[in-house]
């Protein structure tokens, strides 16, 4: 077959193939494999070795064997539940196949009487014989050599035997021969010069599928181009579309600027210029800004507002929570306090008449900032002029979500996406790739470190004597228990324990968060200790991220060893934002493990998120990285960020190249199909 008829074939239903009616169908699709290429990324998860045929009198019990015999005689009991067994035999003694659940027929069929065959299956011992039930290969003894050998071992889901997988992968194999090579030569040899077809024969016949091996690195290499080639068509695209230019000359801005009782930082003004070059150009903004928990993005976002509310346009900032877009809207009022700025506050619990009211205003333009959650954007609210869309803390969206958001709001919105997940260097693009990324690394001046301690769970007097001293100080404490994943109710009753035992010591003074309460609920007690009713808040879930409690000076994370690097600095952020010293202890019970200390190492000695994330990730695996599930890296069937990270910067400098000019993304026609990229750019207006 050529190039193209290849590539039909590979993205034909599995249904052609042979041997795949309707069940094999269905089971496939469990498996998500639709496609026949999807069988394909179906890598073995192991080998099982069958080869070293065994002759009767040398079986040991319990281990996978593969003999050769003769089919001696049948035995059929007639009665329920029984299995069927036919005896069979070598020159050296005598075993018994076993079949539940096989019909008669079947079973005479492929073990002919007197005909020699291979036989491959773990050894059983059962009532003084030797016997293989449901033997995973059966075959006339001409295909020795299809049984007698290493063979890949599939995951595959129940009523799919690997032996029906094998013979569709085969069939595959065998047609995808000759393909035209889509990288270039110097890439190629990067990556360890072999080619597509080497490779996927190499990892589904070749006994090996390391994730460090040219065959398995030559295909992850595909995949992290194939993301990064949709990312940058997105891109493009976006980039096409043309809107008016905004016009302001900062006015609104320094009066903000002017009500700060600090001073930018210097990559702070940087990512400001950068904003205000997007808006200022032909061309709409869809701009990312990445910062660490605590690092400003907030007001970063209200001077891009200053300054498109100055052009004459509206903007809209919408954040997670309720209570989040609150803070959010109150911080406004604060800032803008000073100019004739209109802001308008929704959500999902504002009343009707108001809301009535508010929307009529949007509409005539009588407000110019609206301030809300997410739930603004599901509902018809109409603007006289968007000009900018800020969505705070956007780590759930993925590419689908952020091009519908491109395309909304009309034609002269920018858009701005902020996000305090920190991302290694090496995997933006692969996860940003269709947005500029601006990025927030300095922590403003006058913020004192958080200091992070660890103690033994044994010490919790100590701490209790020490949280005493911090509250008569006028601090309050954050008391975290880790999500009990398995069990809802044990999650909530170690914390509700905790919270009787703080409010034993702490009377009236202890409020408590876990994931029964209904967001009302929640946000009451979220409120009581915003407002310093209370002294203590004890939770089960990670404390809304992003809210600003100036006072919270203490977090007490328990068994912290549970929470990943980035988590737990993620939560030691939820304090010291203010210019008190903040203090982060992690409590843990006794014998943590090299690599627990390790982390908490780690912890202790650095307050970098993006160098947390990255020690997290090699200590971890990415995918249990808090954030990336959400933000698409997760995605990838076969690349690994940790253990292919050379592979990232080897395509973040080759996507730069191809870039250039459109033609060259012709030849990547077969690559996006094989990786299902292809849909998501036909998406794109
Ligand atoms: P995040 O990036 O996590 O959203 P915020 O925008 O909420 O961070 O900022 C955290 C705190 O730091 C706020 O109280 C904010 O007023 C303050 N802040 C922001 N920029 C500076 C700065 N340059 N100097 C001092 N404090 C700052
Ligand atoms: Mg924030």
């Amino acid at each position: 077959m050529n190039h193209l008829n290849i590539q039909n074939f590979l993205t034909k239903n599995v249904s052609t193939l042979d041997g795949v009616g309707n069940k094999t169908k269905k089971l496939l699709k469990k498996k998500k494999i639709e496609k026949i290429k999807d069988l394909l990324w179906n890598f073995p998860q192991g080998y099982t070795d069958r080869s070293n045929l065994v002759t009767l009198d040398r079986l040991e019990i319990g281990k996978i064997s593969t003999i050769k015999v003769k089919v001696i005689k049948y035995n059929f009991p007639r009665i329920r539940n029984l299995p069927n067994r036919v005896i069979c035999e070598d020159l050296k003694g005598k075993i018994d196949i076993v079949f539940f659940n096989s019909r008669e027929g079947y079973i005479r069929k492929i073990l002919p009487i007197n005909s020699l065959v291979i036989i491959s299956g773990k050894i059983n011992f059962f009532k003084k014989k030797y016997q293989i039930t449901n033997p995973a290969y059966i075959v006339p003894v001409e295909k020795e050599e299809y049984v007698n050998k290493i063979i890949p071992k599939y995951p595959l889901t129940e009523g799919l035997t690997e032996k029906v997988y094998r013979k569709l992968i085969e069939q595959v194999l065998k047609k995808v021969t000759n393909l035209e090579e889509w990288h270039d030569k110097n890439v190629l040899k990067k990556i360890g010069n072999v080619s597509w077809v080497e490779s996927v024969n190499y990892i589904h016949e070749g006994n090996d599928n390391k994730i460090n091996s040219k065959y398995f690195r030559r295909l992850a290499y595909d995949e992290i181009l194939s993301n990064l080639l949709v990312l940058s068509q997105v891109r493009r695209r976006i980039k096409r579309l043309k809107k008016e230019k905004k016009i302001f000359y900062n006015i609104i801005s320094n009066k903000i600027v002017e009500n700060l009782n600090f001073y930018f930082t210097s990559d702070q003004k940087k990512v400001i210029s950068e904003i205000n070059n997007d808006l200022k150009s032909h061309y709409k903004m869809f701009r990312i800004l990445q910062g660490d928990v605590g690092s400003g993005k907030t007001v970063v976002a209200f001077t891009a507002a200053a300054n498109v509310i100055e052009s004459d346009y509206q903007v809209v900032m919408m954040a997670p929570t309720e209570i989040l877009a609150k803070q959010h809207y109150i911080l406004a009022k604060k800032l803008f306090s000073s100019t004739n700025v209109n802001i308008g506050f929704l959500s999902g619990k504002t009343k009707s008449d108001e809301k009535k009211e508010i929307l009529e205003k949007l509409l005539n333009g009588k407000i110019n900032f609206l301030i809300g959650t997410h739930a603004l954007f599901q509902k018809k609210t109409i603007f006289k002029n968007l000009g900018l869309s800020i969505i705070d803390e956007q780590h759930k969206f993925g590419v689908h979500q952020r091009i519908e958001l491109a395309n909304k709001g009309g034609k002269n919105c920018d858009i701005l996406l902020m996000s305090a997940t920190p991302i290694p260097r090496t995997l933006i693009m692969a996860v940003y790739g269709d947005m500029d990324v601006s990025r927030l690394i300095e922590k403003p001046i006058n913020r004192k470190e958080v200091i992070t301690l660890s103690k033994p769970e044994e010490k919790i007097n100590e701490i209790i004597l020490f949280i005493k001293k911090k509250i008569y100080e006028g601090n309050q404490i954050f008391w975290v228990c880790p999500l009990i994943e398995e069990s809802k109710i044990l999650d909530y009753s170690a914390a509700v324990n905790k919270y009787n035992f703080l409010s034993n010591n702490f009377k009236n003074k202890v409020g408590l968060i876990h994931g029964g309460l209904d967001k009302n609920e929640r946000d009451k007690v979220l409120n009581n200790f915003l407002k310093k009713k209370i002294d203590i808040l004890v939770s089960t879930t990670i404390i809304e991220v992003g809210i600003d409690f100036p006072n919270a000076n203490v977090i007490v994370i328990e068994n912290s060893n549970k929470f990943g690097l980035s988590q737990l600095h993620q939560l030691r952020g939820r304090i010291g934002r203010g210019s008190k010293q903040g203090t982060c202890i992690l409590l843990f019970k006794k014998n943590l493990s090299e690599n627990a200390k390790k982390r908490i190492k780690i912890l202790k000695s650095s307050n970098d998120g993006f160098l947390i994330a990255e020690e997290d990730m090699k200590l971890r695996g990415f995918g249990d990285v808090l954030g990336y599930q959400q933000s698409g890296i997760k995605n990838f069937k076969l690349a690994d960020p940790v253990h292919h990270e050379d592979l990232f910067s080897i395509a973040n400098i080759n996507i730069k190249n191809i870039e250039n000019d459109e033609n060259n993304f012709k030849k990547y026609d077969l690559l996006m199909k094989l990786f299902d990229k292809a849909d998501v750019i036909s998406e794109i207006i």
